[in-house]
C-alpha cells in the first residue's frame, strides 16, 4: 500500500484542550472551522465534548450544519462570518448561532429569523471581521434589548506577546463591553497565553488543541507516515527529480516516498525540509512531485517502510518553517488521499 497515513491522537487533543482551559477561570470552547484545521470536525468536537466543551466555533454556515450532524443537538456552535444573506433556514434548522458583524447582518437577522439566537462581533483594531466602535454605538442599545448569547473579538497579534497592539485591542473591548451583562470573548490561542486580562468569560482556542503554536507546551495531535515505494543508489554526477535541481556529489541512497504537493506537502518546504526515518534525520532531496518526493537515506543502514512528515520529531510548524510559512497553513492544507486514523476515540 502507498497510502500514506495520517493519524490523529485524540487523547493528546484532549490533553491540550484540558491544558488550555486550566489556565483560564471561564469557559472554554473549540474552534473546529475548516474541519477543525483538517483535522476532522466532528471527531475532534465529539473527543472535545467527552472532555466538557460545550461551545463550538466555525466559519461558515455550512460547516456549522454539518458540525451539527455529527454532534447533535445539545452543544452551542457558533458562525464567525455571522448571518449571510440565505442562511436564515440553514441557521434555524440546524440552531446555529450567528456572530452578527454588522448593521446590515443584525438587520437582516431580527428580519428573518427574529427570537433566534446570535452574538455580535466587535471589531477592537483587526479590521477584519465585526462592528467598529462608532457602529456599536448606533447599534448597542437595539442589540442588548435582543438579548445576544456573546460578544466577541479578536486580536490581530495574540501570538507577538510583547506587540503594543494586544494591550491597545484589550483597551478598546473594554470601552466597547464593559458594564455590559452579556458573556464576553476576546481570546484565541495566543491570547489565552497573554493572562487572565484577556480571558473574559470565554475563549476559543484552535491551533493550541491541534497541537501548534504557539501553545509551546502542547502535545503533539498529528503523525504522518509516508510509505518509501523504491529505494536507489545514486553515482555522483546523478541528479534527482525534476529539474535536475539536485545532483548527487558523493555516492547516495535515495528513497522515494509516496506523498507530494497533492498532498499538502508543498513544494516550497521542499529544499530545506527533512522527514525522520527512526531517530535519525533524513533530507528532502529534489523537487517536490505532486504524488512523490525524494529523500536522501545515505545514512541509513535500513530503510524503515514508512518515514515520519509529522509526528513525534517534527510537528507542522517545523515543515511550515521550512516552507515558510505558518503550521495552521500546513495542517488546513493535508490532503484527502491519507488513511485517516483515530487513536483514542
Ligand atoms: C481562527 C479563529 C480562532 C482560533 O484561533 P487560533 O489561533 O487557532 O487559536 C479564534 N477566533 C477567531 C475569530 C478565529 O478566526
Amino acid at each position: 500500500m502507498a497510502q500514506a497515513t495520517l493519524t490523529i491522537d485524540l487523547s493528546a487533543l484532549r490533553s491540550n484542550w484540558r491544558n488550555l482551559n486550566s489556565m483560564t477561570q471561564g469557559e472554554t470552547g473549540a474552534v473546529v472551522k475548516a474541519d477543525a484545521y483538517g483535522l476532522g470536525a466532528g471527531e475532534v468536537a465529539k473527543a472535545l465534548m467527552k472532555e466538557g466543551a460545550t461551545t463550538f466555533f466555525v466559519a461558515l454556515t455550512e460547516e456549522g450544519v454539518a458540525l451539527r450532524k455529527a454532534i447533535g443537538s445539545g452543544p452551542v456552535i457558533n458562525v464567525f462570518s455571522g448571518h449571510m444573506p440565505g442562511d436564515a433556514m440553514a441557521l434555524r434548522d440546524a440552531n446555529l448561532t450567528p456572530m452578527l458583524n454588522s448593521i446590515d447582518q443584525m438587520l437582516n437577522h431580527v428580519e428573518t429569523l427574529p427570537g433566534h439566537p446570535f452574538g455580535v462581533q466587535l471589531d477592537t483594531g483587526m479590521n477584519r471581521l465585526g462592528m467598529e466602535p462608532a457602529e456599536w454605538s448606533a447599534l448597542r442599545d437595539i442589540a442588548l434589548s435582543q438579548r445576544p448569547t456573546l460578544i466577541m473579538s479578536h486580536l490581530a497579534c495574540a501570538d507577538e506577546p510583547d506587540h503594543p497592539m494586544n494591550a491597545h485591542q484589550l483597551q478598546v473591548f473594554h470601552q466597547m463591553t464593559d458594564g455590559l451583562d452579556v458573556p464576553l470573548s476576546l481570546s484565541a490561542t495566543g491570547g489565552i497565553l497573554l493572562g487572565p486580562d484577556y480571558h473574559f468569560d470565554l475563549c476559543r482556542p484552535g491551533i493550541g488543541l491541534y497541537g501548534g503554536l504557539p501553545f509551546v507546551e502542547a502535545a503533539p495531535v498529528v503523525s504522518l507516515d509516508v510509505p518509501v515505494i523504491q529505494v536507489r543508489d545514486v553515482t555522483p554526477g546523478e541528479s534527482v527529480g525534476y529539474g535536475n535541481s539536485w545532483v548527487a556529489r558523493t555516492p547516495a541512497r535515495i528513497a522515494t516516498i509516496a506523498a507530494g504537493y497533492a498532498d499538502g506537502l508543498i513544494r516550497a518546504m521542499g529544499p530545506k525540509a527533512h522527514v525522520w526515518a527512526g531517530e535519525t534525520r533524513c533530507k528532502i532531496i529534489g523537487r517536490v512531485s505532486m504524488d512523490m518526493i525524494a529523500v536522501d537515506v545515505t545514512a541509513l543502514e535500513d530503510v524503515p517502510e514508512t518515514v515520519e512528515m509529522l509526528g513525534m520529531h517534527q510537528f507542522a510548524d517545523t515543515l511550515a518553517d521550512a516552507a515558510g510559512t505558518i503550521g495552521y497553513e500546513i495542517l488546513t492544507s493535508l490532503g484527502q488521499r491519507y488513511r485517516r486514523r483515530y487513536l483514542g476515540a
